[in-house]
């Protein structure tokens, strides 16, 4: 069964007027994926990265409930309390999407499948160790995932934001190649504010295929939010991350 039809039949199946509502909502954002996929040509399917950032954890339950299993947060602290309050939902999968300090790394490598902000070698390195850490402490067992975040504004302003310059990518692409924690698995963006997100995809799908000459294993390409998705998936993305879409306008801004 195909993912639109599963959840419109999930909707109709719960009590629960929440769960019916992001039911109906997931349906919706696949109809959507759907339909990009057929406009692009794909053979593949793009993974839904569901961002539960100002949601709480009965949220991440009910999605759990509804199949989905790669989770979106942007805050440490946030995410460290969601992720414990649902260790028992054995096959979900977090995504850490947002800025990172280095001294949060440690926290990040014990509950954290994949990292998508990886973008400074300082950061590379304090994530290596972290996980290094966490599989000796037993709180995971395999390589921690790591994407390279790329500022996509041009031209590139020197104030330093979430995002490295897209020529600091090989410096950072060795780095997390070079640890055996670390498994280098692509690049991450946003389309950068006020910028047609098209030609901002385009080139880091440039930038992307650029990076798996060197590194064949690094296939991911992290793009595509609830307004821009079908732009993400013109351009090669492999993982979308939607948040408003799927649950609604957050709580707070
Ligand atoms: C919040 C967030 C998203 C999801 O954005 P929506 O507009 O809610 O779909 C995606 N990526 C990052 C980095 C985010 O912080």
């Amino acid at each position: 069964m195909d993912f639109v039809t599963a959840f419109r039949s999930a909707a109709e199946n719960t009590e629960d007027a929440r769960t019916r509502q992001i039911a109906q909502n997931l349906a919706a954002v696949h109809q959507r994926i759907d339909a990009a996929i057929e406009a692009a040509g794909r053979q593949d399917r793009p993974e839904l990265i569901v961002v539960t950032k100002y949601f709480g954890a009965e949220d991440v339950r009910r999605l759990y409930e509804l199949g989905v299993r790669e989770i979106g947060e942007n805050k440490d602290q946030e995410a460290a309390a969601k992720a414990a309050e649902t260790a028992d939902l054995e096959q979900l999968r977090w995504h850490f999407i947002g800025q990172l300090q280095t001294n949060k790394a440690k926290s990040v490598a014990r509950y954290a499948h994949s990292v998508h902000s990886a973008d400074r070698p300082k950061l590379v390195r304090a994530l290596s160790s972290a996980a290094a850490r966490a599989v000796e402490e037993g709180h995971r067992e395999t390589p921690l995932e790591a994407l390279i975040q790329v500022d996509l504004r041009d031209p590139l302003p020197d104030d330093q934001r979430g995002g490295a310059a897209p020529a600091d990518i090989p410096a950072i692409a060795e780095a997390i190649a070079g640890s055996e924690h670390l498994h280098l698995a692509g690049l991450m963006a946003v389309a950068p504010l006020g910028e047609a997100p098209e030609p901002a995809f385009e080139r880091l799908q440039q930038l992307a295929a650029r990076l798996s000459e060197t590194y064949p294993e690094a296939t991911e390409l992290s793009a595509g939010m609830s307004q821009d998705l079908e732009a993400a998936v013109r351009n090669g993305a492999t993982r979308l991350r939607i948040g408003r879409d799927v649950l609604g306008e957050r709580p707070h801004p």
